[in-house]
């Protein structure tokens, strides 16, 4: 046996009779939600920053600027002739304030709020309060920016986005990428949504008032990041993931495990001087859900000349199988499913180009990513309880903290000791991949399509 194998042993050993990882869960969802703006978005930064200097780990930070939101009070009124009553409401990220006005109007329903949905009532839908679901569309599943973006683009005075999956949960999310949104945006339970769309089914017209006000100051936060040296020093894998949840919630599974997992790695490195083949850089990102903002702007500042791929690891932690995901890249993909051979485990690989977390602006950079999700043991239910009040460290289990820690460690450790990583991808090829897929009309909607 060789002497790397034998320090992977010791440190696969370490993970399983220990319970390190899961406490770390634990202190991360304690603070809070970790929200941009807040208090425990510091104190997860100085979290992070104490155990990596303890860890003795090569530690820096990086501060950006971006656009803000402070959330504050939501009204949400339903009139008609038989029934009047306030549901209770939440405003989206990034939506903007009435300013203490009530904006007041006919609610409708937009359905899953594809385009092909929402042309078919486009005559009613200007200047109505529309209710769109967190549901499949017509047109598969489509992210809450672009049904939002659909909204606005079809004349809606408020975007009432209602949650698929019931239990009394509001959606959050954001509503744009760094900026203020054009009309206010509220979260609405299934359960409310159900109701509202039965009065109208019998009274026609129904009538809504929302009151919401939040702020929108301009912000400083910091990616916390730290170096592992490999052999080949300047050939540089990033495996990032973000530390900022929403403030309704203790984003557990969304994402405080996953930066539970690459501290612990650092941890583990260290006590067990594990030497990686490439050098590993750590990025805990800030600003993702605010619409993938920190490492945008980290991406589109810094020199990643050095960087040969980037493994995001985003809700990695949950459910147990693993998806890797290969961003439409060919060669990738077929090294990954060589790769697959070599670990002694077996995750689902696709081709899915993920555009919503933080791989995405290294994609369009040209380097080869991937996203790794803990899978759904029910796809029905799409996010579930992420993005809700309820995606709490209670829903994780020990073992399934532990085995998370496990594959990654196995899985970066497999990916580094790749002969050649994949190639870098040229403009053309990162443009062919997106048309292919067909993407090109939602990432024109989304502000995220940087080509001519
Ligand atoms: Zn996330």
């Amino acid at each position: 046996m060789n002497e790397v194998s034998e320090i992977n042993e010791r440190i696969l050993g370490r993970i399983f009779s220990e319970d390190v990882i899961y406490e770390r869960i634990k202190d991360l969802c304690l603070m809070g939600s970790r929200f941009s703006g807040t208090d425990s978005e510091k104190e997860a930064q100085d979290y992070m920053l104490h155990f990596l200097r303890s860890y003795s780990v090569d530690v820096s930070e990086y501060e950006f600027e971006y656009q803000g939101w402070i959330r504050g009070d939501c009204s949400f009124e339903i009139e008609s002739s038989k029934i009047s009553q306030e549901f209770p409401a939440i405003s989206l990220v990034l939506a903007p304030s009435t300013n203490g006005e009530t904006i007041e109007g006919t609610i409708i329903d937009g359905g899953g709020g594809s385009e092909t949905e929402l042309k078919r009532i486009q005559d009613s839908i200007p200047g109505k309060l529309l209710m769109i679901n967190s549901g499949d569309t017509e047109e598969g599943w489509l992210h809450r920016r672009i049904k939002y973006a659909n909204s606005v683009d079809f004349g809606a005075k408020v975007f009432v986005f209602a949650n698929h999956n019931p239990g009394q949960l509001f959606p959050t999310g954001s509503v744009r990428s760094n900026r203020i949104g054009e009309i206010p945006a509220v979260g609405i339970s299934k359960e409310t949504y159900e109701l509202i769309k039965e009065i109208i089914k019998k009274e026609e017209v129904v009538n809504c008032k929302v009151n919401v006000s939040n702020e929108t100051p301009k912000l400083t936060s910091k990616h916390i990041i730290w170096e592992i040296p490999g052999e080949i020093e300047d050939e540089v894998i990033v495996i990032g993931g973000h530390y900022d949840g929403h403030d309704i919630a203790q984003g557990a599974v969304d994402n405080a495990a996953s930066i539970a997992t690459i501290l612990e790695l650092a941890r583990l490195y260290q006590r067990f001087n594990y030497v990686p083949k490439r050098t590993l850089r750590f990025i805990a990102f800030a600003v993702e859900e605010f619409g993938v903002v920190g490492s945008t702007i980290y991406t589109n500042d810094v020199d990643l000349s050095d960087v040969v791929a980037m493994i995001n690891l985003d809700g990695l932690v949950g459910h147990i199988p693993k998806h890797i995901t290969c961003c439409g890249i060919e060669e990738l993909f077929t090294q990954m499913n060589k790769l697959k051979n070599q670990m002694l485990y077996d995750p689902k690989i696709s081709k899915n180009i993920v555009t919503a977390s933080d791989n995405y602006p290294f994609f369009l950079k040209g380097i080869p990513n991937i996203c790794i999700f803990g899978e759904k043991p029910d796809p029905r239910v799409g996010r579930g309880y992420g993005h809700t009040s309820a995606d709490t460290f209670d829903k994780i289990t020990r073992l399934d903290a532990k085995l998370s820690l496990a594959f990654a460690f196995i899985f970066i450790d497999a990916f580094n000791r790749m002969e050649v990583m994949p190639k870098k991808l040229s403009e053309s090829e990162i443009v062919k991949i997106l048309k292919d897929a067909k993407l090109e009309d939602q990432l024109k909607l989304l502000e995220k399509w940087p080509f001519k």
